[in-house]
């Protein structure tokens, strides 16, 4: 007989009461109608761990587009639906919701999106990726709290393991491969030695995966609170080669994604400038191969670029006593994640004051007047205009003048 465990309280305890709320009326509007509701996925695992997760995912066996058109009505907010998914994303205030329709799933063809069919919570369960996401837990009043965990979910977690579902797992869907790594590495667990064999077979699947799929997987990876150990932990399972084959995941690496969040504390260093590091020493060839592999959004792909622009002229910030005006004409076009990803892998004291010197002041710095002073100074409106403010954002940053009055009398003299 299966131990019958209940998180009711773990529920009670752990979410807000607003969203205890929710999943009580939740599992009321369901069991009115005969259908069985559940929440399920990472934040059953998370209950269990005692870690925060407030992104709650619930499962109903019928029609969850229904569902949650029906508790729209009682939490005023909105809803997103994806009809061809049967899922609705359901907000309301500071909440969101995701409701999907049990379904089942079948791979056609490895790395390819699966083939969809409504199902049982059974099977909604046997497509998720790993023992530990495999659980639900009921909703509906009469078993309310009750959890569901067919594959030893909760073993696993007192084990600290990672385990596949079944032998295909990864070569179904190899995102799987970096999905897991990220769990381990998060949770300091470990893959189950059946999987970790399984995974190391399966390197070559992420062959099938598109690069949008990948990409996205890296930037889950980025978002990570230490993603050097993800990325280390690729780099000795020849998975981060599959990203491109000159990556390096070593103690260079480790070593500047914690001077970046020791140097953006106390927020989190971006995705952009992680991936910058990343990708910091690779060549130009090898960085434009990355951004078309990976299809980086413009904007990481200029961060890429300005990265690798900004490397090739740094030694120019080495030569002793620039005026700041100099730095900054040199350094402003250029991303921030750019100009600080080469902050932190420069290897010149030099360099490193006069990039510094940029990011904690120059930058900020501006003259006072506006072009409409300038105008009404008697400057003729046209390209003079934009020289004028230029001749006083040099005089500012290089403190020939520290006072709009100092600005004014500049101009003045230059009208007349
Ligand atoms: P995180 O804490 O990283 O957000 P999560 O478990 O909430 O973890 P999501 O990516 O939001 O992860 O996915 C929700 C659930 O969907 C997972 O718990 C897992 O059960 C399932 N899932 C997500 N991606 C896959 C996949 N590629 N293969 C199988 N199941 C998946």
């Amino acid at each position: 007989m299966p131990e019958i465990v209940s998180l009711a309280s773990k529920i009670g305890r752990q979410l807000p009461s607003e969203l205890v709320n929710f999943v009580r009326v939740a599992g009321e509007l369901a069991a009115n109608q005969g259908q069985s509701l559940y929440l399920v996925g990472g934040v059953v695992r998370d209950l269990l761990l005692r870690r925060p997760n407030f992104d709650l995912d619930l499962v109903l066996e019928g029609d969850a587009i229904n569902l949650a058109e029906q508790l729209l009505q009682v939490r005023q907010g909105r809803i997103i639906t994806h009809r061809r998914f049967g899922t609705a994303e359901l907000q309301w205030d500071k909440w969101s919701v995701d409701l999907a329709t049990a379904r089942s799933e079948t791979y056609v063809e490895p790395g390819a999106l699966p083939s969809v069919s409504p199902g049982s919570i059974e099977d909604d369960l046997f497509r998720r990726d790993f023992t530990i996401n495999a659980m639900a837990v009921m909703l509906n009043p009469n078993r309310y709290g009750l959890l569901i965990d067919l594959y030893g979910g909760r073993d696993d977690l007192e084990h600290k393991l990672i385990r596949v579902l079944h032998e295909n797992s990864f070569a179904d869907d190899a995102t799987r491969i970096w999905r897991g790594l990220r769990y381990e590495q998060r949770l300091n667990f470990q893959l189950g030695e059946n999987s970790l064999k399984l995974l190391k077979r399966n390197v070559s699947m992420l062959d099938t995966i598109s690069g949008d799929r990948i990409r996205h997987e890296l930037e889950l990876v980025l978002e990570e609170e230490f993603p050097e150990k993800v990325l280390l932990r690729a780099k000795k399972l020849k998975v981060l080669p599959k990203l491109h084959p000159a990556l390096k995941g070593d103690d260079w690496l480790a070593e500047k994604f914690e001077q970046a969040r020791e140097l953006i504390s106390p927020n989190s260093p971006s995705v952009g400038l992680y991936l910058a590091l990343l990708a910091y020493r690779l060549n130009a060839k090898e960085s434009e191969h990355l951004i078309s592999q990976l299809r980086l959004s413009k904007a990481l792909a200029q961060i890429l670029k300005d990265t690798h622009n900004l490397k090739a002229e740094l030694d120019w910030l080495a030569q002793p006593g620039p005026r700041p005006s100099s730095i900054y004409r040199f350094l402003h076009d250029y991303s921030l994640s750019a100009i600080t990803a080469n902050l932190l892998a420069c290897n010149s004291l030099v360099i490193y004051q006069h990039i510094q010197f940029f990011l904690d002041k120059l930058r900020y710095i501006r003259p006072s007047l506006t072009g409409n002073d300038l105008k009404r100074m008697g400057i003729t409106p046209g390209p003079r205009i934009k020289e004028v403010l230029d001749l006083l954002h040099d005089a500012r940053l290089d403190e020939r003048i520290t006072t709009k009055e100092g600005e004014i009398d500049l101009v003045e003299g230059w009208v007349d």
